[in-house]
């Protein structure tokens, strides 16, 4: 990351600079060039007047004040040519016949014929230099040009290219420095960060790392109370697998060392297979719980009457609520729901299964499902103990029971409502609990509808 950030700068450095240079030599060519037009202009303009006048003498004579200024400018690299009206060149200081011949048709000529003055660049000889040409009308309908050699954009150039070079190399060796101190100071914290996570109170060393900061100081508590809620998990398991195996084992012994009457080996043998059905179903609901955590659940999810579904569960625990002497029952209409089939039994089958046992000799217990808007709604009503509000919010926490002995002897684990609360997060529905210490409980889960 950091190789990139410092790439990425310097790149940028580099183009800027090169793109600047260029931009600087052409406006520095422009100044330059305007400034030997100028000096061009200024002289052509004075000989113009000689000419006009006519006072000194023209160009072509030799003895006049206009032939003797050229000469002296001839030696600053001047060179002066007079064409008249015809075309006809009748001065020239500098170059050679032919070459003078050429001349009449030269661009600035023609402009200076036409538009009272001409400008032109033109290459040199060497590529080193160029002519710069500037004409202006006669009155007499004739030319008068003067040009000068002076460096040409490639000159410019190459003359300026060493301290061009030097100057990009020391920026390009200062943005360097500045590049690999601003990347670690943007990736140092970061580093800290990630070798301090245990120090949640930690601040962030700038603002914009603080949104980071603040996901993972929250994931890593997440992770924390993951791991402090499986070692409690694992507590709790322990001790519920020692209280049947305890019962199992002293009963055994008891009998091993043939310390029971026939009558009370009867009565052992209940315990212990009560208590091996109790280890059973726990290790189950372990199971169970385990396998919705790590989300084996099966993925086979598939469209479900849950009414169906809720109807046949009555149906199974029918004799039992006729054990507890309540009274159970069905009502609504078929409503489906995209959910796994075990997942459905399990929820309805807990929640059911809780009604009877919480329940009074004499109550009712009635399962509801039916269509509410876009929803889909499960109620298991009854009318039993109910729940004391401080433990509501407890009862879907592994293990929890409100009254202990009760649960125990009736069997429970403490699982059940887990084993619920996951079910319906798998699912992506919603449960909600309403109940009154003895008047009854009812539980409603929420689920979305099948869009089919
Ligand atoms: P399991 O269902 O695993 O056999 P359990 O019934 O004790 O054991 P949960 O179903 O998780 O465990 O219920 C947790 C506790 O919530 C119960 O022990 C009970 O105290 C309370 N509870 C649950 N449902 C009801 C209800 N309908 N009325 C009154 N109390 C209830
Ligand atoms: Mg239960």
């Amino acid at each position: 990351m950091k190789r990139k950030i410092n790439i990425q700068l310097i790149s940028i450095v580099v183009i800027s600079i090169v793109l600047t240079m260029v931009l600087i030599l052409f406006v520095y060519y422009g100044i330059f060039k305007k400034q030997v037009f100028n000096e061009l202009t200024t002289v052509a303009g004075i000989l113009a007047v000689a000419e006009n006048e006519d006072l000194s003498g023209k160009a072509a004579d030799k003895n006049s004040v206009t032939y003797r200024m050229i000469e002296n400018l001839s030696e600053k690299d001047l060179r002066v040519t007079v064409i008249d009206a015809n075309g006809t060149v009748c001065f020239d200081n500098g170059a050679s016949d032919s070459e003078i011949q050429a001349d009449r048709d030269r661009p600035e000529m023609q402009e200076a014929y036409e538009q009272g003055e001409g400008f032109a660049v033109r290459e040199s000889a060497t590529i080193a230099q160029s002519s710069f040409y500037y004409a202006v009308r006669l009155d007499d309908g004739g030319v008068l040009r003067v040009s000068k050699e002076a460096q040409s954009l490639l000159n410019v150039f190459i003359s300026s290219l060493p301290t061009l070079l030097a100057v990009g190399a020391s920026l390009i060796i200062l943005c360097m420095i500045v590049a690999s101190f601003l990347t670690k100071s943007l990736v140092r914290p970061i580093e800290d960060m990630a070798q301090n996570l245990d120090n949640t109170e930690q601040v962030a060393a700038y603002s914009e790392l603080a949104p980071i900061a603040e996901t993972i100081r929250r994931q890593h508590e997440d992770i924390m109370k993951g791991a402090r809620m499986r070692q409690d998990f694992t507590a709790n398991v322990s001790h519920e697998l020692k209280t049947p195996l305890t019962v199992i084992s002293g009963y055994s012994e008891l009998m091993e060392n043939g310390m029971a009457t026939p009558e009370d080996v009867t009565r052992f043998s209940h315990e212990i297979h009560k208590n091996a059905t109790r280890l059973l179903t726990l290790i189950n609901d372990i199971l169970r719980l385990s396998e919705l955590d790590t989300g084996n659940s099966g993925p086979d999810f598939e469209k479900i009457n849950l009414y169906e579904s809720a109807r046949v569960c009555v149906s199974m625990l029918s004799l039992n609520a006729e054990k507890h002497d309540v009274s159970l029952s069905i009502e609504g209409n078929p409503c489906y729901v995209y959910a796994g089939k075990q997942m459905i039994e399990e929820l309805l089958y807990n929640l059911t299964d809780n009604a009877i046992r919480y329940n009074e000799p004499g109550g009712t217990v009635v399962v509801e499902v039916k269509e509410e808007g876009d929803k889909v709604v499960l109620t298991v009503k009854d009318t039993g103990i109910g729940i004391p509000k401080e433990h509501c919010n407890r009862i879907f926490e592994r293990f929890y029971r409100v009254d202990k002995s009760r649960s125990k002897q009736t069997g429970g684990t403490g699982l059940g409502l887990a084993i619920v609360k996951h079910v319906v997060e798998q699912i992506g529905a919603t449960i909600s609990l309403q109940s009154e210490v003895g008047q009854g409980t009812e539980i409603q889960v929420e689920f979305p509808m099948r869009s089919e």
